[in-house]
């Protein structure tokens, strides 16, 4: 918990320094909830949450006295009603194994140290993991991710730069099976400029991994970088239209005081938030615990 403080030690600056002073009166008026509006929305809450948030302190507590510190721990609460819904852990359940877990997400967003995160937990918890490389486009990527599952002692699949992806996730399948693999991790192409391409390229993905087995992909994991503020919000929309996604993984909310776009992305778009990404390092993937960081946040 003292590194989760850590990680979200700017977004917690930014909002509370936000929301010092708001209480003017000492009662929870209208001027108050503007403030306190607006306070959630300079904080990359957004605008939905915000309201909400709003709405609900109104409700609960419309005229009567309050204090900063009250205030504070009201809006953590509320943020925890937000978050607690979305909280959930990626569980390896796939019968037959393997599960296939599509990572997705821009380049930069921090893929590819997600996926040696994501692998590196599965393995503490005893479960058989592969990766496969299936960003044949970039032939640094293909080299990272296997700098990584040397690391983390992982096989991996990979194919040329340049191959198809498709084929290094049907290989993939194929050898994890064989091995009696528990989670097949596959990476994939993040370049966003080129949208057309991207969506055949994990449309294809999908044909040949549903003619393996109809239940795969299992997972489709967005990894969005916390840094970008609201953008990672689009970028959400993006994904759901090229690639379909079941649930994110938001990084690098130790660098930055943008991490209230967390809350903004529980509430506006409901989808599962597996964990959360706090450093560079291979357990620096913590569990998304909704009390804990909404404590952490406000
Ligand atoms: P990819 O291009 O999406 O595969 O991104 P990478 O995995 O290569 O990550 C891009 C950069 O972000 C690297 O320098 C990573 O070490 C860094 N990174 C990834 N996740 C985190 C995180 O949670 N916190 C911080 N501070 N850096 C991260």
């Amino acid at each position: 918990s003292e590194r989760l403080f850590g990680g979200f030690r700017k977004t917690s600056e930014r909002l509370s320094s936000n929301l010092t002073g708001v209480v003017g009166t000492a009662r929870l008026d209208d001027t108050t909830l503007d403030d306190v509006e607006d306070a959630l929305i300079l904080s990359d809450l957004g605008p939905s949450a915000a309201a909400r948030i709003r709405a609900r302190l109104a409700e609960k507590r419309f005229g009567l006295e309050i204090s900063e510190r009250e205030l504070k721990e009201a809006v953590a609460e509320e943020i925890a009603a937000i978050l607690r819904p979305v909280a959930r852990p990626l569980e390896i359940v796939a019968f037959p194994r393997p599960q296939v877990i599509l990572v997705i997400g821009v380049n930069g967003s921090g893929k590819t140290t997600t996926i040696a995160k994501l692998a590196h937990w599965f393995q503490e918890e005893d479960y058989g993991v592969m990766l496969a490389a299936g960003d044949t486009f970039r032939a640094a990527a293909i080299g990272q991710l296997a700098t990584w599952a040397d690391r983390i002692g992982a096989p991996i699949v990979r194919g040329p730069e340049g191959g198809d992806p498709a084929s290094v996730v049907f290989d993939g399948v194929k050898a994890a099976t064989e091995q009696g693999i528990d989670a097949l991790v596959v990476d994939t192409a993040g370049r966003l400029q080129n949208k057309r391409e991207l969506m055949d390229e994990l449309a294809k993905i999908r044909r040949v991994l549903g003619r393996l087995n109809p239940e795969a992909p299992h997972d489709v994991v967005l990894v969005l970088d916390a840094t970008n503020g609201q953008n990672a919000l689009s970028q959400i929309d993006v994904f759901k239209e090229v690639a379909g996604v079941t649930g994110l993984i938001m990084t690098k909310l130790d660098g930055t005081a943008r991490g209230g776009v967390l809350v903004a992305a529980a509430e506006q778009y409901g989808l599962p938030i597996h964990a959360i990404g706090v450093g560079e390092k291979i357990d620096d993937l913590r569990p998304f615990d909704p009390d804990l960081v909404a404590r952490v946040i406000a």
